[in-house]
């Protein structure tokens, strides 16, 4: 599983600034996601995430509100400025997705893989030569 660790802090946070985190824990399931939710939630054609455990991220400055974005799903932003923060779902307590465009280094975490490629747009080539999945990773469970 995934090793409790403080080798790998991070920072991010939102647009505006009134919402800051951070992460201390080993990242896990870098993913670019082309689901029709990151896509309308985000307004992008799809969105970077990574995975740290729940108890390896904490909020530095301010509280984003949350959104239910699925009976199972709840979502994070900046009520200020908009920017999308955090993935929750209620199948993985013990995880939590954040957006990898919100850290202040996102160069330094690159994407393994495409997700949701089944929702991808049609003007959306993939060129990378990462691995491709239709829904999720073989790891990760459905919903
Ligand atoms: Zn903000
Ligand atoms: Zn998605």
């Amino acid at each position: 599983m995934h090793e409790q660790s403080t080798s790998h802090p991070r920072t991010g946070g939102c647009h505006c600034g009134r919402v800051r985190f951070s992460t201390t824990g080993a990242a896990f399931q870098e993913s670019n996601c082309h689901c029709s939710i990151c896509r309308r939630t985000t307004g992008a054609p799809f969105v970077a995430w990574f995975s740290v455990r729940r108890s390896e991220f904490r909020f530095t400055l301010g509280q984003p509100r949350s959104y239910a974005s699925s009976a199972q799903a709840k979502r994070s932003f900046c009520d200020a400025c908009g920017t999308q923060l955090t993935f929750e779902h209620a199948g993985f307590p013990e995880e939590i997705g954040v957006t990898t465009c919100s850290l202040d280094d996102p160069a330094a975490l690159s994407p393994k893989d495409h997700i949701w490629v089944g929702s991808r747009l049609p003007w959306i080539r993939l060129c990378d030569g990462l691995p491709e999945f239709t829904q999720e990773r073989e790891d990760a469970a459905p919903g």
